[in-house]
C-alpha cells in the first residue's frame, strides 16, 4: 500500500504569514525561522503583532480567503488523489489553513490548532506534536504502508527522511545544497513523473 505525504505552505499554497504580511502591510510579520530560529519566540511574536493589530480570528480568515492556492496546486492534487492516498503534513494551523482547505476541496489535513476565545482573540497555539511530520511518517509505516513524501523546507526534513522516498519541490537552493541525497523537482508535472515511476501499481 502506497500513500503520499506532502508539505502545504511553499508547496500547495504560498507561505501564509508571508502572503498575509502583503495583503495586511504588516511587515512585522515577514519574519520566519530564519530570522527567528526558534519557533515558540516567533509564534509568540506573531500572536502579539496580531493582537496589536486588532485582528480576531475571522478578521485573519477573511485575509486569507483572498488568497489562492500556488498555480495548478488543485488540478495536481486532484490527480494525486485518485491514484494515492495523501495526507498533507503541515506546520500550519487548522483556523488559518481552513480557507486553502476549502479551495483544494478539504484534502486531509495534519497540522496543529490554535486557542481562541470566545470573542475570537488568538490566545497561543497548540502543536499537535514533537516531531510531527516524521512521527507522522514512522507511524504510516507502522500501518504498513510505503510513504512518499514531497517538501520544500527544512521543516520537511524529517518527513522526507523517514519516508521511503523523499523528494525536494520548489525548495530554495540552501535546502537542496544541504540535503543533496533528496531529488529536487521544479514543479508539478516532474513530482508527478517521480511518483509515477516510484509507484508499483498500474493505475495511470
Ligand atoms: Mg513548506
Amino acid at each position: 500500500m502506497e500513500i503520499v505525504c506532502l508539505d502545504l505552505e511553499g508547496v500547495l499554497i504560498p507561505e501564509v504569514w508571508i502572503a498575509f504580511a502583503e495583503k495586511t502591510g504588516i511587515d512585522d510579520l515577514r519574519a520566519t525561522t530564519r530570522d527567528i530560529p526558534d519557533y515558540d519566540v516567533l509564534m509568540k511574536q506573531r500572536l502579539e503583532i496580531l493582537e496589536k493589530n486588532n485582528f480576531l480570528l475571522n478578521d485573519i480568515q477573511d485575509v486569507i480567503s483572498s488568497l489562492e492556492p500556488l498555480p495548478g496546486a488543485k488540478v495536481f492534487l486532484d490527480w494525486l488523489r485518485e491514484r494515492f492516498q495523501v495526507i498533507i503534513l503541515s506546520d500550519t494551523f487548522y483556523e488559518f489553513s481552513s480557507p486553502f482547505m476549502k479551495k483544494l476541496d478539504w484534502p486531509t489535513l495534519f497540522c496543529h490548532k490554535l486557542l481562541v476565545d470566545s470573542s475570537g482573540k488568538v490566545l497561543d497555539y497548540q502543536l499537535r506534536q514533537d516531531n510531527p511530520k516524521g512521527s507522522s511518517v514512522k507511524a504510516l509505516k507502522a500501518l504498513n504502508y510505503e510513504v512518499f513524501a514531497a517538501g520544500d523546507s527544512y521543516n520537511d526534513i524529517s518527513m522526507l527522511s523517514e519516508a521511503d522516498t523523499g523528494i525536494l519541490i520548489h525548495a530554495p537552493q540552501n535546502v537542496i545544497n544541504d540535503f543533496p541525497q533528496f531529488n529536487s523537482v521544479n514543479s508539478y508535472e516532474e513530482l508527478k513523473t517521480n511518483l509515477i515511476n516510484l509507484s508499483n501499481r498500474p493505475l495511470f
